[in-house]
């Protein structure tokens, strides 16, 4: 089971108590852009064995969206953040980067 505490208002709970809302972190496009790039944000997304940025809603709770960072292998929880940031904190990267050596983070532009 996934322990997830929400960054807004402090709960922690089982994720059963929270919604998904997919990958975080996502480059946005829009009208203008080429169909590579749109085909890019529709439809591709990170399925990565390891480190992952996600999207969570605090359902039944606050109600509020926050990002998790974690590792789909082994269920652990790096840490949660605001939703209204576009890369995750030092703090979270730096936690990653003690638990995971020679992991990195990617580059969003
Ligand atoms: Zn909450």
């Amino acid at each position: 089971m996934l322990t997830l505490t929400c960054p807004c208002c402090g709960t922690t709970a089982e994720e059963t108590e929270f919604a998904p809302g997919g990958e975080a972190h996502l480059k946005r496009v829009g009208p203008g852009s080429d169909d590579a790039a749109f085909e890019e944000y529709m439809f591709l997304r990170e399925n990565p064995k390891g480190v992952h940025f996600e999207r969570w809603r605090h359902a039944y709770g606050c109600g509020k969206w926050f990002h998790a960072a974690r590792c789909t292998v082994t269920m652990d929880v790096f840490g949660t953040y605001s939703a209204q940031v576009t890369e995750p904190p030092q703090e979270i990267r730096d936690r990653i980067s003690a638990r995971r050596p020679g992991w990195s983070w990617r580059e969003f532009a």
